[in-house]
């Protein structure tokens, strides 16, 4: 899992953006906190994001390979990703996590039930931060 070490060790888009408003999402059974700014366009494709987080290793891998993963997709692009997401890290297979970059790495949460609320802090953050731009 040398994939996730570096990305927990040096992730990727840490930071907040100027004037756009933090999402803020803790995951109570692990401890796991983020803050994530995320700009849209006009066209409501993603332009800029940004996360700070306290976490484990995995929740801080997670974050920044989703954060790699959705610059430039649009809302439906994110959203469908999110989704494919989810099911990967509850045991499911789908061709389509070749689309997922580097978070298909995270394949391997499924084998740790306990560790999936880890891995979709963020993902989960990034919808909410859609919901509020509904
Ligand atoms: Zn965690």
């Amino acid at each position: 899992m040398a994939v996730v070490a570096d990305h927990s060790k040096n992730p990727h888009h840490h930071g907040k953006i100027e004037g756009v408003e933090q999402i803020n999402l803790n995951n109570p059974t692990c401890g796991d906190v983020i803050s994530l700014s995320v700009q849209f366009d006009d066209e409501g494709v993603v332009k800029d994001i940004a996360f700070v987080n306290s976490g484990c290793t995995i929740s801080t891998a997670s974050a920044s390979m989703m954060t790699d993963v959705v610059l430039g997709k649009s809302k439906e692009e994110v959203l469908e990703l999110a989704t494919i997401f989810s099911e990967m890290v509850q045991g499911k297979e789908d061709a389509r996590q070749d689309h997922l970059g580097d978070a298909a790495f995270l394949a391997g949460v499924a084998k740790f039930p306990q560790r999936i609320k880890c891995s979709t802090l963020a993902w989960n953050a990034l919808k909410k931060a859609i919901d509020a731009q509904a």
